[in-house]
């Protein structure tokens, strides 16, 4: 590609305010997280100068070193943990992240919350709900949700944001409508129910314009940003 980061960045930036104003929503009620997973360094220092500030990974190794490179000199990145977490890895995370959104295990939320120095704000999370219904995706079922929620908010180092999904790729309008509803009102329920609730973390570069329509606060764009990934 022959535009820059800087470039892509605020081409993103202009899809979502587009399509917060065809739904009457405000652009600043929604948030880019720009994943840069398995991208370099320096991409993300690019990103950063042209004013990126909420950043996206997926390996815990690979994140590590780069969070660990870049904290000193950019302490106001915010890192979200948005990868599968096996829990021999949750110390990384505890130690590392602002942000994980991808949590659906109550033994994994004990041990972030056990693993979180209390010197630190706490782990922000998001419930990863499993809405396409699919064995092989990750998150929890919806059903499940509210009890995981009710564990997470009595664990003194974790704090409870929204949920978060990957919903079934498929062209089919009306069942990414059916599923970003479902999403939108587990959501819901959640902010009815505990305090602090204000993250609907939804939409990629493919369905951004229907995720801000159903609610997202928060929409996860990677390659229109950086590239592919090789
Ligand atoms: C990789 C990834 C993205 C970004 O995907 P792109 O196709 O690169 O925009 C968003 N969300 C999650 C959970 C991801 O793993």
């Amino acid at each position: 590609m022959n535009t820059t980061i800087a470039d892509r960045l605020s081409i993103a930036q202009s899809r979502m305010n587009q399509a917060a104003q065809k739904c009457s929503r405000l652009p600043s009620e929604i948030k880019l997280l720009a994943v840069s997973k398995t991208k370099p360094i320096s991409d993300i220092i690019e990103a950063y100068q042209a004013g990126q500030r909420l950043f996206g990974e997926n390996y815990v190794q690979e994140s590590e070193q780069k969070i660990i490179a870049l904290q000193q000199a950019y302490p106001d990145i915010e890192w979200h943990f948005i990868g599968p977490l096996q829990s021999n890895k949750t110390k990384i995370v505890a130690e590392h992240f602002d942000w994980m959104h991808t949590l659906s295990r109550e033994k994994i939320a004990q041990r972030l919350s056990d693993q979180r120095s209390a010197q630190k704000l706490p782990l922000q999370v998001c419930i990863q709900v499993n809405i396409s219904q699919e064995d092989s995706k990750s998150g929890i079922d919806p059903q499940a949700v509210i009890t995981l929620a009710e564990q997470i908010n009595q664990m003194p180092n974790l704090a409870l944001r929204g949920v978060m999904a990957i919903p079934t790729a498929t062209d089919d309008l009306q069942v990414q409508q059916s599923e970003f509803s479902q999403l939108k009102q587990i959501y819901q329920q959640l902010q009815q129910k505990f305090a602090g609730i204000d993250t609907l973390s939804m939409g990629m570069s493919g369905d951004l314009d229907m995720a801000i329509a159903n609610g997202s606060t928060m929409v996860r764009i990677g390659s229109a940003i950086f590239g592919e990934r090789s």
